[in-house]
């Protein structure tokens, strides 16, 4: 505290994010990044980067960025908005399209970065409890007579539950709600999801965001996107050139350019994650944990018998790192990264060896 601030930063609580230690040999399994790494080729563009004219800013507009997703995702580059990370796009979604006189509606269980923004933008918040295998209800976010959501935002797959809302769940809300814009936050969908990308050129109230830091491996790099109809487009670009015109380097672009252009590197280094995922979800079955169903790249799971902090705790005494959220509801789960086969490997034996003991 200090008497320098300005007022709303002593209202502020920030998000926590899960921790980077700085610790060889770790099996680091608890913030969801791709363990394959990005594209060489995206390697080999961002080193070439390196050398062609770091004294100039970068494009503002990150046209061939744009340029590069429209082609990949058959959308317009008018349709198209890039960020520093998901998460600085979301801000902007949250300043430019969440604020409204009737408040925001998210599950009750989900991204910890959306009570975070509501916190910064002044924003009313509605939290609408998952049933009790944790899923999204549809019919909650359908309006109930005078009452009606400003806007709404969700994850799918939902964070940290890793729970898939099918297409047609998502469509029934984005059509139910044509008066709020609807934010799907797609970060875990290249991981067995589908995508609401499909959606976008028939309801103008849609926004879909994606980030490169999970299926493309670029946690690093910061790069993010949204797609929506260009009004909403418009919008995000106000808030942003108003704030920083300049928020993708060169090296950023040049890098998500080569990933986005390199399609056969991302299919093929999802499908092993994905594979490694269904391995591990029978593995801990076989060990008696309830897991619940992912589409993500990280599963969500307790065990009936053990308290999940001492697990957590009894795994980071064997270097092993998962994430344990001290929340109502879920303080017994963990949510695990999906690693390499070995890390996986790993993972269930130290388990095996902790329920043993
Ligand atoms: C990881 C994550 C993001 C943010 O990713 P960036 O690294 O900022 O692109 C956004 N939403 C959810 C649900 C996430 O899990």
């Amino acid at each position: 505290m200090s008497r320098y601030w300005s007022a709303v930063v002593h209202g502020l609580t920030p998000y926590v994010p899960g921790e980077q230690p700085k610790l060889d040999n770790l099996v680091k399994l608890n913030t969801n990044e791709h363990p394959y790494g990005p594209s060489p080729r995206a390697l080999e563009a961002i080193h070439a980067a390196t050398s062609d004219g770091l004294r100039l800013y970068p494009d503002p507009n990150a046209d061939a960025l744009k340029q590069a997703l429209a082609r990949r995702y058959k959308v317009t580059p008018e349709q198209i908005f890039v960020g520093n990370g998901s998460d600085e796009v979301l801000a902007h979604a949250f300043m430019a399209l969440l604020r409204h006189e009737r408040p925001l509606w998210f599950p009750d269980i989900t991204y910890s970065f959306y009570p975070v923004y509501c916190g910064l933008y002044d924003i009313a918040a509605r939290t609408i409890p998952l049933d009790a295998d944790f899923a999204i209800r549809t019919e909650d976010y359908l309006p109930q007579g005078e009452e009606r959501a400003g806007a709404i935002i969700f994850p799918n797959p939902n964070a940290p539950t890793g729970r898939l809302l099918p297409l047609a769940d998502i469509e029934r809300i984005v059509a139910g709600n044509p008066d709020a814009v609807v934010v799907v936050d797609e970060a875990y969908v290249d991981f067995g999801g589908e995508s609401a990308l499909a959606l976008v050129d028939r309801y103008p109230n849609l926004l879909v965001i994606q980030t490169f830091s999970k299926s493309r491996s670029l946690a690093g790099l910061r790069v993010g996107f949204a797609v929506g109809h260009a009004a909403l487009i418009e919008a995000l670009e106000r808030v942003k050139n108003s704030f920083n015109s300049y928020p993708l380097d060169r090296l950023a672009i040049a890098g998500a350019v080569a990933s986005v252009e390199d399609d056969d590197y991302f299919v093929d280094s999802c499908r092993k994650v994905v594979a490694t995922r269904e391995r591990v979800v029978s593995d801990l079955a076989a060990l008696g944990f309830d897991v619940l169903p992912s589409a993500a790249n990280f599963i969500f799971a307790r065990h009936p018998q053990r308290d999940a902090a001492e697990l957590a705790a009894s795994l980071r005494q064997r270097a092993i790192i998962v994430r344990h959220f001290r929340q109502p509801r879920i303080e017994q789960f963990l949510r695990i990264t999906i690693g390499t086969d070995a890390q996986c490997q790993t993972l269930v034996a130290a388990l095996k060896d902790i329920l043993a003991s």
